[in-house]
């Protein structure tokens, strides 16, 4: 990797660390903040190709949930929501945290019977449970979400089957919808303000901040001594002992300079988001997090129909989608700004692998997928049809997003990766969905490196459940 090219002397990089870090966005951030500010390290050291917080980290939805069905994993995201909720509290919710949580919507029957195992299932612990069926009275009253910042919101969560009631609160949705599960644990926030202010908190005890790019990490006998840095036509190696890869979607090539024998179970993909102006207000500004969780087929006319089924590149159009959209009012009580995001996989409903990531993601054709984006976002709340060929300045953007091999079943799932790499001193922090995680990523990470106190559920998160 290192060419006779790099041959430059580079004099802004200090020549030694205590703690190097490769990759500032959330995941680096936040370590970075709990080693200086959180646990009193002196001499930590952030090194990023880029601006700190500017390549996945800046594309996220924003979203936060305490959900999972894995418990360590449920119990790592509901720690970080507790970090974050802190950091709210003492800073005057600088971040805009909101708690509005997520209406999961059904419009096929199993998706009905799919909320029911959620509601009885253990390991989720959705309580206190609240079910609203028809024709029956309530024990209680179904409150929606006040839509303010940190307002106290409702624990547990709301089953709705009642059709009136959901047409009383949510008119907006689709005559379709047969029933509503509304988590109340999961909310937004603003993950650039919250990254920036974990980072100018670490700057000001003592974290320093340089641009390069690491292309090699030296060993000795006693373990990780040095990282390589390229800067410009520079080269640099800079001492250390403790070295820790957090390099988002480059967690592979990061984790193989340090450790070519330990193979990283990570699958890379890239999801994309659109913004879209709601003019005509078809969404409430105080909505919840909306996702439509039963498959779909787009609404086409027949002349669309026809052109699509002669249509090979594009007969996938016809076909049901696996899964809808997400979508949730985006900035103020003014802002037009509505954000939905769409998974669809075009090819055959499979995930489209990226083997090797680039610094510049590839996303699909930009007008193609907002108009599809809005489509499926119509289906289940049809005055959003009014925007289809119709939207002023529309917004798209994506990243990749990195998911771990599941070591029981197999498959790639959302897994934080956090721990010991297998060479002394060199360590690995890869968190998807990360922004929301990043607090308890930062702060176990930063246990892990320094020694701390580790919490029951780290060996899950790291690689030995690999073992
Ligand atoms: C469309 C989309 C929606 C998402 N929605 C959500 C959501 O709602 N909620 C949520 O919590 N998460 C969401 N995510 C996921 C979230 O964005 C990521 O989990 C998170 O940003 C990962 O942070 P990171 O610090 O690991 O990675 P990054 O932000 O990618 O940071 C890694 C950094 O490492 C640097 N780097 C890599 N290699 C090197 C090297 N060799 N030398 C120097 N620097 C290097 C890169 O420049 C980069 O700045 C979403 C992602 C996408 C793409």
């Amino acid at each position: 990797m290192l060419s006779e090219k790099h041959t430059g002397k580079i004099t802004d990089i200090p020549d030694g660390a205590e703690v190097v870090i490769c990759g500032a966005g959330m995941i680096g951030v936040a370590i970075a903040y709990h080693l200086a500010v959180e646990m009193g390290a002196q001499d930590v050291l952030l090194i990023d190709k880029r601006t700190p917080l500017s390549f996945t980290s800046d594309k996220s939805a924003e979203l936060f949930s305490c959900n999972d069905w894995n418990q360590a994993k449920r119990r790592f995201k509901a720690r970080s929501v507790a970090l974050m909720e802190e950091l709210a509290e003492s800073t005057g919710n600088l971040f805009n945290m909101t708690r509005r949580g997520v209406l999961s919507v059904a419009t096929r029957s199993e998706t009905v019977a799919s909320f029911w195992d959620r509601l009885n299932s253990d390991t989720l612990r959705l309580s206190p449970v609240r079910v609203f069926e028809p024709n029956s009275t309530p024990s209680t009253q179904y409150v929606p979400s006040t839509g303010e910042g940190l307002a106290k919101e409702p624990l547990g969560a709301d089953l709705l089957l009642d059709e009136g009631l959901i047409r009383a609160h949510y008119p907006f949705l689709s005559d379709d919808v047969l029933a509503i599960l509304h988590t109340r644990d999961s909310g937004w926030f603003s993950a650039h303000t919250l990254g920036t202010y974990l980072l100018e908190q670490a700057k000001g005890r003592g974290v320093r901040v340089i641009q390069g790019e690491v292309v090699a990490v030296d060993k000795d006998k006693h373990g990780v001594c040095a990282v390589r840095v390229v800067k410009g036509s520079g080269v640099k190696s800079i001492s250390t002992r403790r070295f820790v890869v957090a390099a988002g979607p480059f967690v592979k090539r990061v984790a193989a300079m340090v450790n070519p024998e330990v193979e990283i179970p990570a699958m890379i993909r890239v999801i994309e988001k659109i913004l879209i102006k709601d003019y005509l207000g078809i969404v409430p500004r105080s909505a919840p997090i909306i996702s439509h969780e039963s498959e779909l087929f787009l609404e086409w006319s027949e002349q669309e129909r026809d052109q699509w089924q002669d249509d090979d590149e594009y007969r996938w159009l016809l076909d049901e989608f696996s899964c809808g959209t997400y979508l949730r009012p985006e900035g103020g009580k003014d802002s037009p700004w509505l954000l939905i995001g769409w998974e669809y996989a075009p090819e055959a409903g499979r995930p489209v692998e990226v083997r090797e990531p680039t610094w510049e993601p590839r996303l699909s054709d930009s007008v193609e997928y907002v108009d599809l984006t809005v489509r499926a976002a119509s289906t289940l709340i049809p005055g959003l049809k009014r925007y289809i060929g119709r939207m002023v300045k529309p917004a798209h953007d994506g990243g990749y997003f990195v998911r771990m091999r599941d070591p029981l079943s197999g498959e790639f799932v959302p897994m934080p990766l956090i721990g010991p790499l297998g060479v002394e001193g060199a360590f690995i922090a890869c968190v998807y969905p990360g922004v929301s995680s990043g607090c308890a990523a930062g702060e176990l990470a930063a246990a892990w490196v320094a020694g701390g106190n580790l919490p029951d559920y780290a060996d899950e998160l790291s690689l030995k459940r690999y073992q």
